[in-house]
């Protein structure tokens, strides 16, 4: 089997399935995509669970949310979106409370009726029991937004489970992916655009990767090939940056995710397509019902499908989520200086960035490294 291509791309997740993209139609070169799962897509990859017909994000829900016009036009070259708005609700001590913390959580906790206009004035008091003018951590960036009793309810415990760590060693930057709202918004994004693919997350990588110079290869690890990849080729490598440089500086920490399938008697087993549980005592981060993502969908069965999210440090087989503390953003630098030095080869993406993309950045970083360095 060959691998003299000029152009390599290792990795069929949003990151490299656009670079292949952008590189067959606009270079109309031929582009060889290595890809060592058995399907393309990486962790957005949907599939449908054959017992009740519902179709599921493989590797936990992916929600399809951006304001970056340019990135909303190109995806929708590939897939319409249906109408599905995100909005997450949490359970503390057995009541269900809306997430991303606003007015309707902060009056449920507190047994409260307050304004919008008397949150300020009431937080403050809350905030100011411990005094956190210059946040060094994630800890106390929450407590300086919303005092300690709403952060131990419903950031703490969650923070634990997710990333096993005291959130004093975490970066406060993680907290700004959560919003604290005064008001009744419920939801979970203030992107102008939102929802879920019309037919599916595969079906978007079947066609961002139809092009006849697009040859994928799956179930082929770039590492056990890579000596049969000419010198000269063009690679765009979006796998895990420590991996690619043999580990020379140590190995970053990733968490992963578990996940444990049920299918339930239920047509409708919690109302929403993802509840998350703030206690610690709770196993769980979260549970997804993937029924609720496609509402369009009549599906008649009076059965759903329930899938319960497990957080745990990665032990190098699948990394979902870099860990932004200090010992790995030290260590990435490392490799990023390493990877600033190569010609020819663009390593990018969320585990070859070590960042914590969401799909629609990782898109605007796969079209901006073509505009810089493929065109021209
Ligand atoms: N978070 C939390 N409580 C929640 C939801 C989120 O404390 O109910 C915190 C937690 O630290 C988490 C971060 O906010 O890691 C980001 O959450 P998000 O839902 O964006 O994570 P993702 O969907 O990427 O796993």
């Amino acid at each position: 089997m060959s691998y003299s291509y000029r152009y390599i791309i290792v990795g069929s997740g949003f990151f490299g399935a656009v670079l292949a993209e952008r590189i067959a139609n606009e270079l109309n070169q031929d582009v060889l995509v290595l890809e060592k799962r058995n399907h393309t897509g990486g962790n957005c990859h949907s599939e449908i669970e054959p017992e009740t017909g519902i179709e599921f994000h493989t590797y936990g829900t992916h929600i399809f949310h951006t304001s970056n016009e340019k990135v909303w036009k190109y995806i929708n070259r590939f897939t319409e979106f249906n109408s599905y708005f995100h909005q997450v609700l949490t359970t503390y001590k057995g009541r269900v409370y809306q997430m991303p913390i606003n007015l309707e959580t902060i009056n449920q906790f507190y047994g409260l009726n307050l304004k919008p206009f008397e949150v300020e004035e009431f937080l403050k008091k809350e905030i100011g029991k411990e005094n956190y003018p210059n946040p060094k951590n994630f800890e106390e960036k929450a407590i300086s937004l919303i005092g300690r009793p709403l952060y131990e309810a419903f950031i703490r415990g969650y923070t634990m489970k997710q990333w096993n760590k005291d959130p004093r060693e975490l970066p406060e930057f993680i907290l700004n992916r959560l919003p604290i709202r005064s008001n009744y918004n419920e939801s979970y994004y203030y992107s102008r655009y939102q929802g879920i693919p019309i037919d599916g997350y595969a079906k978007i990588f079947d066609r961002i990767l139809s092009h006849p110079k697009i040859h994928i290869r799956l179930n082929t690890d770039y590492f056990a090939v890579k000596d049969q990849i000419p010198k000269d080729s063009t690679l765009v490598y979006s796998g895990p940056i420590d991996q690619f440089f043999e580990y020379k500086f140590g190995r970053l920490d990733y968490r992963t995710i578990d996940f444990e399938k049920e299918i339930v008697p239920y047509e409708d087993y919690q109302g929403t397509s993802v509840m998350n549980y703030a206690e610690e005592t709770v196993p769980y981060t979260r549970i997804h019902e993937p029924k609720h993502l496609h509402p369009e969908r009549v599906i008649q069965k009076k059965k759903s499908m329930i899938i319960r999210e497990f957080s745990r440090l990665d032990d190098g087989t699948n990394p979902y989520y870099p860990i932004n503390d200090e010992k790995n953003t030290q260590m990435v630098k490392l490799y990023r200086e390493e990877a600033s030095k190569l010609k020819n080869v663009y390593i990018s993406g969320r585990l070859g960035d070590y960042k914590y993309y969401d799909m629609h950045q990782t898109i605007e970083a796969a079209l901006n490294l073509f505009e810089e360095k493929f065109l021209g």
